[in-house]
Formats: C-alpha cells, structure tokens, sequence
C-alpha cells in the first residue's frame, strides 16, 4: 500500500537537498555587508551561487535520513565476495583519533613527527615479518594502486637489466584490477586457463612464459576462494624464465599467520590493510595497499621510506639520498595513509600473533560452513574445502525462470547485502560469498535459513515475484548501465527523473 508522503513507517522519502530549497534561509545570521569598495574588477560574481537555502535543523535531518538509509557491516551482514567486509574494531578509531596521530601534517618537520614515523616503520617491520619478506613499500593508497607499483618495480628491475619484456600473464580467475593494472602498465595481457580444480593450469602457464614475459599476476587465494597449491611449481616456472613473481595479496585474511607469502616463491604482494586489517573501506577509500618486495625488487622500490638516521627516525625522500637503491619515483604526494597505518597497527597489537591466526582460521572456518551448509541448496562449480569465501554457480536456478541477479535482488528484500555476483567470470553466474571470520554463528545460521527459503521459492515457480524483487528496499531496480554510462552527477532545477537513471 502506498502512503500520502511516500514514506514508509519511520523510514522517510528523501528528497536531494536542492529540492528543499528555501533561498536566503540559513543557519546563520549574517549582517548585511557594508558598502565597500569593490576590489574585484570585473570578476565579481552576478549570478547567484545556486547553493541550497535551509535551516540547521533541517540539514541534520537529511544527512541523518540518508545516513540512515546506508547499508554498512555495522548494520548487517555483508557477504560481499572478494571485498572483506569485516568488522571494524572500535579500538583501532580510538587509536586513530588521538590527536598526536589525526592532526600530523605530511609537511611537518621530521624532529616534531618522531612517533608517526616510528609507527611507520613498526608496521613496516610488522608487514615484513608477516609476510616473509625483505622489504615494503609503504606509500599504495588503495589494492589496485599497490598492483601498479609492483609492476613498475618490476618494470624497473628488468630495464636495469637491459630487458624491455612486454608481456603480463593473468589467469583467468585473477581479479579484474590485475590485467587492468598490467595494460596502464603498457604490457600486452595474456590470460592463462584454469584447470578442472578452479586452480592455474600449471601446463599452460609453462607454455606461455617465454624471454618475453615481464611477470605473472597471481591471485592467491583466487577468486574462486580456492588456495593455489602448485605455487611452488608456478614459482619455480616463472623464475626459470627470468620474469617476475607478482601474487595479489588482497585475499590475505585467508592465510595471515598460517603461510609466509615469501617461503613460497614470490617477488611482490600488495596487501589490502583496508580488508585484512580492518580498516574502513567501501565507498571508493580510503585504502591502504603496501607491497612487500623481495631481494630482487627491493632495489627499486619507490621513494619514500623511513630509516634510522642519526638523530631518530627521519625520511628518504629523493632519489639522490637513496644510496644504492634505484627507486623509480613515487607513487604518492606524501607517505601513504596515516590513519589506515594506525588502525592496521592497532588491529594487530591488539590480536597478537596468536589472535590474527585464529582470525584467518575462523575467516576460512565461517566460509567452509556456509559450503557445507548451502551445498545440498545451491550448485558448487568447484569441489572443497574452500579458503575464506566460497563460490556457488546458478546452475541450481537452471528451469526456474529466476536469474543470479533476481536472486540477489531478492536477498536485499529479507535485509541482506547480496554477495557478489556474475564474478569470477570463469564461472555462469557466479554467487561469491565472503563471511568473514567476524560473523557469528547465529548470523550465519540467520543467512544460510534465508538462502534456503529463497531457493525454495525459486524452484516453485515464483519467478515473476524474482522479477520485481526489491519490493521493500528505498529503491528498486535502477539503470545501473545508463548510470555508469552517463553519470548525471550535477543537480539541475530541470533535471527529471527519467535522466536520473530511475
Ligand atoms: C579488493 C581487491 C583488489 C583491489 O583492491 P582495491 O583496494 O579495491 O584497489 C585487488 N585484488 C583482489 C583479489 C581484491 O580482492
């Protein structure tokens, strides 16, 4: 039943702020200006500002609302594959917040930052240690900006060598940042098939890897949530022809205190502080993504970085004061994001080696319980165990009329994120589910009853219900292609919905 106001209990229709315009109101009084003279020339502005006329207390209202209308872990689960939407401990923004760390300025002299630096390079060496690996480079702002500055560090090794290489290889079940940051990087991509195990299909990548290749991108675990256990061999392939190692570490919550990327073979690792460490993400940032580097990448990793100079903890910030090393620029203004630095440092003091193994137990424990749990009610592609998130394919919708994405739109009408969907593309129609190990059991038990229920529904014969799902959500199905197509992303008084992408 529709209401008058179009809301519905005391969730409210919201409309944009321009369309509660009330010209001249403020929150705030001003005076008059006095009659001065005019010192603009001719640049002063004639047209009104064209910004929004309202009170305080209604602007509290329409950021609250819509705030409210946000859908985040804090609010319910979040099974969104491959993106580790975990909990994000409380005491990690206690930390975060204390002035002596959220008021820093990146321009402040090194004598008044001691502390920020030296919680630098305590994560650093707490990054190496977990990782195996000799070196990181600290400053990547996010995963996909971390893949680049591995490549490029990768890039600069091979021209020190004289060896201008110009191809990546990508399995199919990387995920897509990877052969995208091999083609900014101006490689040709080449994909490598996967085997029947939803594994790298070691034969093919040994055919493929020839004088030509620059490096390997390997997701591992992949995105099939599977771990890749012909690594060694993999390793051993691409070093014997001369290319580089490159693993995508985003899905490091799976394995943090169990493997040590560097005892298996590889040269450089972004790792996602903003999914294994518990640092806020969703919404484009901010991220953290440092790459570990091996011997014989840490030569070139880019500037800056802090050492232990004479007078405590101080910053190499030029080439020219790098010594041996041949950093190939920088990949950021500054020294990477602070706040993420102190979050992910006080998510692993705060666990302890021992805490951060069980988590990526539990992470894999909760992933592996939803396959048991789903495996009689949804299709599996691939047998397990799985790693930390488990992939479900839409053959148990074959006949039925519903497809993965009514399904999904379907999940948001019961109150849960969907998981992600139609990826990795190796699979039709992929389902992609990422508990996490912050989820409790009366969560997962909640999750895994509704997924039954809807697949229940979807083999009677209610596929047109499928169809207009969501019917409870603030808004339904939107033209999510015109809408990447062509962004309207200014407010106009002449603007109609229809334009809008609704
Ligand atoms: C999330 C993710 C990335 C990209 O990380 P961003 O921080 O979003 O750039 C890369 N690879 C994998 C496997 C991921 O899960």
């Amino acid at each position: 039943m529709e209401t008058y106001t179009g809301n519905r209990g005391l969730r409210i229709e919201e409309p944009l702020i321009f369309e509660q315009d009330s010209p001249g109101r403020t929150g705030v009084d001003l005076s008059d200006v006095p009659d001065v003279e005019d010192r603009l020339g001719g640049l002063s502005r004639t047209e009104p500002i064209g910004l929004p006329g309202l009170s305080e207390p209604q602007v509290m209202r329409h950021y609250t609302r819509l705030s409210q209308k946000n859908y985040a872990i804090d609010a319910g689960f979040y099974p969104l594959g491959s993106c580790t939407m975990k909990h994000n401990p409380r005491l990690n923004e206690k930390m975060a917040r204390l002035p002596g760390f959220a008021d820093v300025h990146p321009l402040q002299p090194e004598s008044t930052v001691q502390g920020a630096l030296e919680l630098i390079d305590t994560l650093a060496h707490w990054i190496k240690t977990l990782t195996g690996m000799p070196a990181v480079a600290m400053s990547p702002a996010a995963g996909a900006h971390g893949e680049l500055c591995g490549l490029m560090t990768a890039r600069s090794a091979l021209e020190a060598r004289g060896d201008a290489r110009k191809r990546v290889l990508v399995p199919d079940s990387a995920h897509g940042t990877n052969p995208a940051t091999a083609a900014i990087c101006g490689y040709d991509v080449q994909a490598i098939p996967l085997n029947d195990r939803g594994r790298v299909d070691l034969a093919a990548l040994q055919d493929a890897l020839d004088e030509d290749v620059a490096a390997f991108m390997l997701t591992n675990p992949n995105t099939c949530g599977l771990f890749e256990n012909e690594i060694l061999e993999q390793a051993k392939a691409v070093h014997d022809a001369g290319a580089f190692f490159y693993c995508d570490g985003a899905n490091f919550n799976a394995i943090v205190g169990r493997v040590r990327p560097g005892d298996l073979g590889i040269d450089c690792m972004h790792l996602n502080l903003h999914k294994t460490f518990s640092t806020p993400h969703g919404g484009g940032g901010p991220g953290s993504g440092p790459v570990v580097l091996s011997e014989a990448l840490a030569p070139y990793a880019p500037i800056p970085w802090v050492v232990h100079g004479d007078n405590g903890f101080a910053l190499i910030e030029h080439a020219a004061d790098s010594g041996e090393s041949e950093p190939y620029g920088r990949m950021k203004s500054f020294h990477g994001q602070m706040g993420m630095f102190v979050r992910t440092l006080a998510y692993m003091m705060s666990h302890g080696a021992d805490g951060l193994r069980q988590a990526s137990s539990d992470a894999v424990l909760n992933a592996n319980y939803l396959l048991a749990r789903l495996s009689d009610t949804l299709s599996l592609p691939y047998e397990g165990p799985c790693m930390h998130e488990v992939l479900f394919d839409d053959s148990f919708l074959k006949d039925t009329g519903v497809t993965t994405l009514n399904f999904a739109k379907a999940m948001i009408d019961e109150g849960f994120h969907p998981m992600t969907m139609y990826f990795p593309l190796v699979v039709h129609g992929a389902l992609l589910m990422e508990p996490t190990e912050t989820e409790s059991r009366e969560g997962l038990d909640q999750f895994i009853y509704t997924i039954r229920h809807l697949a229940e529904r979807a083999r009677s014969g209610e596929a047109d219900a499928f169809q207009e799902a969501p019917v409870h959500a603030p808004r339904r199905r939107l033209d999510e292609t015109g809408a990447a197509r062509q962004p309207i992303l200014r407010w106009r008084p002449d603007i109609t919905l229809g334009e809008a992408a609704e």
